[in-house]
């Protein structure tokens, strides 16, 4: 059992993760600041090698009957950062919307709500990653095709950043492709509250939390921040 009073594994003898998705019980039970100790959880045992195995075919059938996950994360496209196994979670346990430099749009702030009004999900994650390609091409400013409009959405970040960066403010410097990228997160979860007053009303209200977090590309390791405004992180 977890902290927060979550069987991960019933089965134990095989090492073998839950067979149920998670239940509306479940579900109703754990507060936003429980879901992201599981989060912090999962994911020191993805960085630590301690993922179990999944019982996928019991969790198909299950899964089969409806879904209540805990949080909805929006993560870049990017192939090296698999969300569900860097929080260690299964079927059923999260949304996850992905879209290259996790950019915040019209179509997420719709799926957001979505996962935590009708699904009651209750926390909303924005998880950039460090040596992002997305990034990057806003940093040199990349024109081609529908490329140029969606890293015009990242350009906020490049701009914040150069006005407090001290050094060499290119894509080929990794310190300040970092820099933009946790920008871009913190600016993400900014725009979330403002441009969806269903959201911030329910944050408002203590029903979600709505956090960052940056996944380290060499450690596995996700930091998260979780009250940015006040530039508190763990
Ligand atoms: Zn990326």
């Amino acid at each position: 059992m977890t902290s927060c009073g979550i069987e991960k594994n019933n089965n134990t003898e095989q090492n073998l993760i839950k067979t149920k998705v998670l239940s509306q019980a479940e579900q109703t039970a754990l507060t936003p600041d429980c879901i992201i100790k599981i989060l912090k959880k999962g994911n020191q045992e993805f960085a630590n090698n301690q993922l179990t195995v999944r019982n996928n075919p019991d969790l198909i059938r299950d899964a089969a009957n409806g879904q209540f996950p805990m949080a909805v994360i929006l993560s870049c496209l990017d192939s090296r950062v698999p969300v569900e196994d860097v929080f260690h979670c299964a079927i059923g346990d999260i949304f996850v919307a992905r879209v290259a430099g996790n950019i915040v749009n019209v179509d997420i702030l719709g799926s957001m709500e979505f996962a935590c009004v009708a699904s009651e999900a209750k926390v909303v994650m924005v998880l950039g990653h460090g040596d992002c390609g997305a990034v990057k091409h806003a940093i040199s400013g990349t024109e081609l095709g529908n490329i140029t409009e969606m890293l015009s959405k990242i350009s906020p970040a490049v701009a914040q950043s150069k006005t407090e960066f001290q050094g060499e403010a290119t894509a080929k410097n990794t310190e300040f492709v970092d820099l933009v990228g946790i920008k871009n997160v913190v600016l993400g979860v900014q725009k979330i509250r403002e441009q969806s007053p269903i959201l911030a009303e329910l944050e408002v209200n203590g029903k979600i939390k709505i956090i960052g977090g940056f996944y380290d590309m060499h450690t596995g390791k996700v930091q998260f921040f979780e009250d940015i405004d006040s530039g508190k992180c763990s």
